[in-house]
């Protein structure tokens, strides 16, 4: 039906793009290895997952409105749309969105995000604070790309436009750190030197990280199993560690309260106590089953 042939379209569309560079939007990984084998071995990782692939399309739909609107607010005002660059010294490459000239007489350049609306949430309504790009890998990256474009373009601020999935926006203000971009053109500078002398470098430390890098099956990092721990730093993991702590106390009261109630009432085939009705019923074999029904709950 219309689906499967949307699904099907949207699934052939699925390819690796060729690596020549280093992309300014990786320049935030904090896994060198990766960086190296993304340059070196693009073309063996896995292809994105079909629902990567649509996240991808919303994704890239609602980033293109969001422009749209940006455009409609400000008109001529904006300016260098999708002007590509490449930095001699370390060979970053990447695409300005637009350069903005805001309400206060200032130019800034502009990079637009979309996010999941329960992302976008946990991010705050302070333009100034950037604290929350640390929550997620990939928000990890945001900063660090527009920090490039402020150095290469000669801005000293710029605006990070994040929109949510919902149609919610908020807006973000980067300065330019001169030391940070310091820094992410000397990583660039070690993986040119790692891809030209054809070695890799050492594996991340973070089992956690490789566990959920698209570079896993290229990269092969030994994961060890049953000789020491392995520490794993993973969102979902950590999520529910804490959801089987927060419950486990509450089952094992249950699951005494439970026992204690069934040899209160032995043999009794039913009880009304309080809003609570109990029966205990023989099965097949004999034993006896115990059901507690609350009043005003459907079953
Ligand atoms: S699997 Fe781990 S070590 Fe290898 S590239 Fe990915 S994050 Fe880096």
């Amino acid at each position: 039906m219309i689906v499967d042939r949307v699904l099907g379209m949207i699934e052939k569309s699925r390819k690796l793009i060729p690596v020549n560079s280093n992309w300014a939007s990786q320049m935030g990984e904090d896994c060198l290895r990766f960086l190296v084998l993304h340059r070196t071995s693009w073309e063996l990782q896995e292809l994105p997952s079909l629902p990567l692939m649509c996240r991808f399309d919303i994704g890239h739909a609602v980033e293109a409105m969001a422009l749209r609107k940006i455009e409609d607010a400000f008109g001529q005002q904006i300016i260098l749309r999708q002007q590509p660059f490449v930095e001699k010294r370390s060979g970053i490459s990447g695409k300005i969105e637009g350069v903005i000239q805001c309400e206060d007489g200032k130019k800034r350049p502009l990079e637009i995000k979309s996010m999941a609306t329960a992302i976008f949430e946990q991010f705050s309504d302070d333009p100034h604070d950037l604290s929350d790009f640390e929550k997620y890998p990939w928000t990890r990256k945001y900063v660090p790309q527009l920090s490039i474009y402020l150095y290469l373009a000669g801005y000293e601020e710029g605006v990070l436009v994040l929109v949510a999935l919902d149609g919610r926006y908020k807006e973000k203000i980067v300065k330019l750190d001169y030391d940070l971009v310091d820094g992410l053109i000397k990583k660039a500078e070690a993986v040119n030197a790692h891809v030209a002398a054809g070695t890799l470098p050492d594996y991340h430390p973070d089992a956690g990280k490789c566990l959920e890098c698209r570079l896993f099956t290229v990269c092969k990092p030994p994961m060890k199993y049953g000789d020491g721990p392995v520490e794993i730093n993973h969102d979902d993991l950590a999520a529910n560690l804490r959801i089987w702590d927060e419950t486990r106390k509450p089952r094992k009261a249950y699951e005494d309260a439970y026992e204690n109630i069934k040899s209160f009432i032995g043999a009794r085939p039913a009880v009304l106590c309080d809003k609570y009705q109990i029966t205990r019923t023989p099965n097949k074999k004999g034993a006896l089953l115990t059901k507690i029904t609350v009043a005003g709950e459907d079953e």
